[in-house]
């Protein structure tokens, strides 16, 4: 049993006043009617309450309240039924994570008995694995806007079973133990370093999503992972938003390059790169060893390093070319001595023909039936060009680098035969003009959202009702129409948007808008601004309205690369930017696969497989909580969690929690687990009869053996603890 529960059931006195609850209830179908007990909200007492579900009345203020008191005391988990809240310190909280907490949350008969913790989440999904009568996969989402501390929370978990999955006495190659932890744990450092930025909002922001697969064998034994990673942010390659920076690594390579690898690489100290602007913020960048020794761990040679570094030394080079318009119009753009001296540099360290890369950047290649056509590019054209083989060289090596680093932790699949998965995914986005991206990112949210509502809340109250439990239902918010508005069939802002990218017309925002507004007027989730000078389209999410600008979304979903472009890399003399970029996937991106693959529907189909996978595993979610918006320790700010909590609908989420049962246990693997003690309290049945197929008679044993644990224990009285279904015991 859930002690937590059990504890706040039978009337645990946590220094509050005792009283029967008022939210919504269980009502119980037999004689075991009972009532949930809570306690009054008692403000000074607040802080102990390490569930949500203990708080009464539970209303977005209370909760509020809860957390605010329990961050005071520097208390900064707490459960919410179902699901774990963390509130981030932003400060380093010592001993909180350490060997010996691991361990203490690991070896407890109980974990759930010891303060909320990150661990008992942890521990949790890691005793689950092993199923009660077959193993079953395990998930773990995180969850939480920029800065909330979802990476963070990864990191700790991945960190546990590092630890705790390897301490087993099995036998096992010491060598084989060390390295396989050890690379695991060493991938986060690499996809950090590429992956992650300065942004406003957070000063190591996650500008990809990831799926991280921890694979066990039949000891539980930590054998392998695999990565799954979701929408690079490439565009900021070339283009950073005001304040904020391009991808760590080119900061940890200029701060950390040795004088040799400075010559190299052509980055001289103090060197201006457009595209390394500096904000403010002060951030980490003494990283490159870190990042470089991880490499090597994970297998990535020397000369393969240095491949690496000279393509991205390539692309900032590429960042300082600037192209001025022709005074006649038939000729290509002209570059000053200052850029043709950068584009030089950037086809030295790229390793392909200069002259050759001025031209694929200037002019254009046309096909007109079997003869080509040279048509010189604007000002504006050549930019984008630019900007264009940066990002794409910049997301091939990452996918590249992901792709690496899983064949390198990747256990064989006949080594492992169970997983644990850890999500994280960049959190609802909603800024002054939103993009493609954050129609993305939010439809990731809502997906994520959903699964949450469909597996949890709505798999739990449907299961009450097919168990025959009487149920009142817990009303909460279903986002299906919001998901139908973006991606549903035969019309939705994605259908709308695909077949805009493909008909390739001149006029593409203003068709998308008008279209829009016209096949989609029924649907209440979006709406227009007829008088707004920027045409855009509001979506209601599920945790807020958000405005996405239509200029431009087209062109970002068709995502284009000059074939011209393609050819020239695959041309180099770099083996790494060859390789990549002979690999077949590349050829769907040009210009001739584009009816194939836009942006949103690969982001769609690898959205759904990760839902798939979602769906086939026992979900555990951590609700992670940003207290303020300046990332400032220990600082609370009521109105930015109220909107956080809010967003992810924690207060349907405790309600039906609390009013809930947190265990369910099959009839055979509750008699497989409990039936001795029927056997030996002389109470009940004597022979268990497991080979029985008929719930029915199932079911009578399992009274058999409950009446008798009750009675042991001398509960009696606490009967409406536990519930007798059709199938499970609750
Ligand atoms: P994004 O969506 O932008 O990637 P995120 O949710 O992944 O954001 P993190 O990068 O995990 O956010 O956390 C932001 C910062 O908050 C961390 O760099 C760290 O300084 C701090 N932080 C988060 N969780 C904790 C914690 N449990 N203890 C101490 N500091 C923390
Ligand atoms: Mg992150």
């Amino acid at each position: 049993m859930n002690s937590a529960d059990d504890r706040r059931r039978a009337g645990y006195r946590n220094g509050g006043t005792e009283v029967k609850v008022s939210c919504p209830r269980l009502s119980l179908n037999d004689s075991l009617e009972g009532e949930v007990q809570a306690f009054l909200t008692d403000e000074d007492q607040l802080h102990t309450y390490d569930d949500l579900t203990k708080v009464n009345p539970v209303t977005p203020t209370t909760v509020l309240k809860c957390l605010q008191a329990r961050y005071s005391a520097k208390v900064f988990y707490t459960h919410a039924g179902c699901t774990l809240v963390a509130l981030n310190p932003f400060q380093p909280i010592p001993g909180l994570y350490s060997l010996d907490v691991m361990k203490e949350y690991h070896y407890a008969p109980q974990p759930q008995e010891f303060k909320p913790h990150i661990f008992i989440v942890a521990e949790e999904a890691y005793r689950n694995v092993q199923g009660q009568l077959e193993p079953v996969n395990q998930s773990l989402v995180v969850s939480g806007e920029s800065g909330a501390g979802k990476t963070w929370t990864s990191r700790c978990l991945m960190k546990y079973y590092a630890t705790v999955a390897v301490t087993s006495s099995v036998v096992r190659s010491q060598d084989t133990v060390e390295r396989i932890e050890k690379r695991v744990l060493d991938s986060n450092p690499i996809m950090e370093a590429f992956g992650n930025a300065c942004t406003l909002r957070n000063n190591n922001s996650s500008r990809f999503g990831k799926y991280i697969q921890l694979q066990l064998n039949r000891c539980q034994l930590l054998v392998g992972a695999s990565v799954q990673t979701y929408l690079l942010e490439k565009t900021r390659v070339a283009c950073q938003p005001a304040n904020e920076r391009n991808f760590h690594i080119f900061y940890q390579m200029m701060k950390g390059a040795t004088e040799e690898q400075r010559k190299e690489w052509k980055m001289l100290q103090d060197q201006h790169f457009v595209w390394l602007p500096r904000s403010e913020k002060t951030v980490e960048e003494d990283c490159f060893n870190e990042t470089v020794e991880a490499m090597v761990h994970l297998g990535i040679d020397t000369e393969r390093q240095n491949q690496i570094f000279r393509i991205l030394a390539g692309i900032l080079q590429l960042g300082n070319v600037s192209f001025s318009s022709s005074t006649d119009e038939s000729q290509p753009c002209n570059l000053d001595e200052q850029s043709k001296g950068f584009l030089q540099r950037a086809a030295e360290l790229l390793q392909v023909p200069a002259e050759e890369l001025q031209t694929c950047l200037k002019v254009r290649t046309l096909k007109a039936g079997k003869q080509n056509v040279l048509k010189p590019c604007s000002q504006a054209e050549c930019s984008v060009r630019r900007d264009c083989l940066a990002k794409v060289i910049y997301a091939q090596l990452f996918e590249w680098l992901v792709t690496f680093i899983n064949n390198s932790i990747c256990a064989d699949r006949s080594m492992w035969c169970n997983f644990i998965g850890v999500l994280d995914v960049y959190g609802f986005e909603c800024f002054q003009i939103n993009n493609l991206e954050q129609l993305c990112i939010n439809y990731a949210n809502e997906k994520l959202q959903q699964h949450f509502v469909a597996h949890y809340l709505r798999a739990q109250q449907e299961e009450y009702v097919s168990e025959g439990l009487k149920w009142s239902f817990v009303k909460y918010q279903d986002n299906q129409s919001c998901l139908d508005l973006i991606e549903g069939s035969p019309i939705s802002v994605f259908s709308l948007l695909n077949e805009e990218s493909r008909l390739n017309r001149a006029s593409d925002a203003k068709m998308l808008r008008v279209r829009l507004e016209k096949e989609l007027c029924d649907n209440a989730n979006i709406s227009w601004d007829k008088f707004s000078k920027v045409p855009h389209f509001t979506v209601a999410h599920y945790a807020g309205k958000v405005n996405y600008q239509i200029e431009g979304m087209v062109e970002k979903n068709k995502d284009p690369v000059p074939p011209e472009l393609i050819s020239l890399l695959q041309k180099s003399d770099n083996r790494l930017l060859q390789q990549i970029f002979t690999e077949k996937e590349v050829e769907s991106q040009t210009s001739k696969g584009l009816s194939k693959v836009t942006v949103v529907s690969k982001f769609k189909n690898s959205l759904e497989s990760l839902m798939k996978i979602l769906h086939s595993t026992t979900p555990h979610y951590t609700r992670c909580i940003k207290p303020n918006p300046d990332c400032k320790p220990l600082t609370f700010r009521k109105e930015e969690v109220i909107m956080q909590l809010e967003a992810c609908g924690i207060v349907e989420t405790i309600h039906i929690s609390a009013a809930g049962f947190p265990i369910r246990i099959p009839f055979k693997s509750f008699i497989q687990r409990y039936g001795l003690i029927a056997k030996y309290s002389g109470s009940g049945s004597h022979s268990v009869d497991l080979e029985a197929d008929s719930d029915g008679v199932l079911q009578l044993e399992v009274k058999n053996v409950l009446r008798a644990a009750l009675h042991c224990l001398s509960s009696e009285k606490h009967s409406s603890l536990v519930h007798c279904g059709r199938t499970k015991v609750f």
